[in-house]
């Protein structure tokens, strides 16, 4: 799918701000309107892909999805949407059925005439923490640096400057969209003037550029449940970006990156761990001590017989269950893994040669009545 480059679609480079991306998104919009190109194929598909290159690039969480490379980037939310063949070529005589099937108007010029009434909410954020495996396991509250965007103060998130302010734009009338009669029916363009805000900033602010919004590191405290799994997603409610013209805030999410311990491995509640097993305890049986997940030791009973590999469930002691408020918790999964003396003393030798008398052992009778003859 994601074949072209995003940014070379926009025509920007790639450390490109949100606003240059904005304008030139806008710019090629206009030129590329299936409207203003009746009879052109190819800037209907030249259409699509820069309404596909905006939803991506204008969303930062997904921008930066898509720097990091595809193998975690599985397109844009409305990708599938606005995929070929969604609209149908030559006919735009039901240019709003044309127009749902990019996504809406709202997307493409800022604001339309339906989507004025609400303020835009503000981006999620998506940050990581890195854990270590105690934190994990115990839960932890710590802090994480979020990227955010604010309203910038100066200008209080207007964008002109202070003790200016912006002015309806005289050539839609605020409306940020013009309506134009088309043979049968009439439909809306954007406003070339004020580039579809409805509004003309004459004097930009000189902090924000004229954009309304900064760019800020905000330190917020988080809560890690105990038994955190790795790639755990925790949303904090109202901690991403600041909504536009006192739109709604955009939430956090903190993303889990959990240490691997080196002996327990987890697997979804549960711990596993591979305990050595030496063969005499193996075939005799034995009570064995094995390590605890986050400190001390619990007791096992190994029948007479153990086969390598055999797995024994210890109940109660693997990771807190996140979701079970009863201070449930999943369980630690032995795994038995048999131990072969490397070397063995003189006296121990005769003790297995004895043995090996004894038993008269044909280990591999059964392997080879399954071969046949
Ligand atoms: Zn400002
Ligand atoms: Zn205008």
């Amino acid at each position: 799918m994601e074949t072209k480059d995003l940014y070379k679609v926009l025509g920007v480079s790639k450390g490109a701000s949100q606003d240059e991306i904005r304008r030139s998104y806008r710019k090629l919009a206009r030129e590329h309107h299936p409207d203003a190109n009746r009879d052109d194929k190819d800037a209907e598909e030249r259409f699509k892909e820069i309404q596909h290159a905006y939803e991506i690039l204008s969303n930062p969480e997904k921008r930066r999805q898509y720097d990091e490379g595809p193998r975690t980037f599985f397109g844009g939310g409305n990708a599938g949407r606005g995929s070929p063949g969604d609209a149908r070529a030559g006919d735009f005589s039901d240019l709003s059925d044309l127009f749902g099937g990019f996504g809406g108007l709202g997307d493409i010029f800022g604001r339309s005439t339906q989507t004025r009434e609400t303020s835009p909410k503000g981006q999620d954020v998506t940050v990581s923490v890195n854990l270590s495996f105690k934190d994990a396991l115990n839960g932890v509250t710590t802090r994480v640096n979020v990227p955010v965007e604010e309203a910038c103060g100066d200008c209080r998130g207007t964008g002109a400057a202070p003790g200016t302010a912006p002015r309806t734009c005289p050539e839609c009338g605020g409306r940020g969209v013009r309506s134009r009669d088309q043979g049968f029916f009439a439909f809306s363009e954007p406003c070339a003037r004020c580039g579809g805000e409805g509004a003309i900033i004459e004097k930009p602010c000189p902090k924000c550029s004229g954009s309304g919004r900064l760019r800020k590191a905000r330190q917020v405290t988080v809560r890690i449940p105990a038994g955190a799994k790795d790639g755990m997603k925790i949303r904090v409610p109202g901690r991403g970006s600041a909504g536009k013209k006192g739109g709604a805030t955009g939430d956090l999410f903190v993303v889990t990156r959990v240490a691997e311990h080196p002996v327990f491995k987890r697997q979804g509640d549960n711990f596993l761990v591979e305990v050595p097993v030496s063969f005499v305890e193996a075939a005799l049986g034995a009570e064995i001590e094995v390590p605890r997940p986050g400190g001390g030791t619990v007791r096992l009973r190994l029948p007479a017989g153990t086969q390598d590999g055999k797995q024994f469930r210890v109940r109660g002691v693997g990771a807190p269950k996140t979701r079970a408020r009863s201070g449930e918790r999943g369980d630690l999964i032995v795994r038995a893994r048999l131990v072969v003396p490397r070397k063995l003393k003189r006296r121990e030798r005769e003790i297995l040669e004895a043995l090996a008398e004894e038993r008269d052992e044909d280990v591999r009778g059964e392997l080879f009545k399954k071969v046949g003859s």
